[in-house]
């Protein structure tokens, strides 16, 4: 049986944090702001698995008033979320996804994140898409304010 899951994710951009996208440090003066790593990216994957078998959100897994996950590595929670999609009898066969950024130029690390999310979900990078756009400097996002993440994934039975 094939199931498909949605997931969304947004966090506020501020000084004195790193920018870590995929799993992939990216070198900007500002970072995301989080209980954990806050990698927008991984957030909305992770949620997108949880809804592929209706499982619930990331929150009720890793809840950010749980001092276990504070500035936690995100990529550990999505191996995390995958051991527990295998546990439902279910396995990842491709995943979708935006990161919506104004700034900085996200071209350069696609590649290395794709990689690494390859590595994390234990699936071919070829079945992993990435793909950055800016807002046309509308809203918080286009202002630079924050990124947002959204990811699509489709899983089947195994
Ligand atoms: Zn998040």
């Amino acid at each position: 049986m094939l199931r498909i899951g949605l997931g969304y994710d947004i966090h506020k951009l501020e000084k004195n944090r790193d920018l870590i996208l995929g799993g992939v440090k990216i070198p900007f003066e500002l970072g995301l702001l989080g209980h954990s790593d806050a990698d927008v990216l991984i957030h909305a994957i992770i949620d997108s698995i949880l809804g592929s078998v209706a499982l619930g959100d990331i929150g009720s897994y890793f809840p950010d008033t749980d001092n276990n996950y504070k500035n936690i590595d995100s990529s550990i929670l999505l191996k995390k979320t995958v051991t527990m999609l295998k546990n439902k009898g279910y396995r990842i066969i491709n995943i979708d996804s935006n990161i919506i950024c104004q700034k900085p130029k996200l071209a350069p690390y696609i590649d290395k994140i794709r990689e690494n999310l390859a590595c994390f979900i234990e699936i071919p990078k070829e079945n992993i898409s990435v793909k950055a756009k800016t807002n046309e400097k509308q809203d918080s996002i286009g202002l630079g304010a924050a990124i947002a993440a959204q990811a699509v994934v489709l899983v089947e039975s195994i």
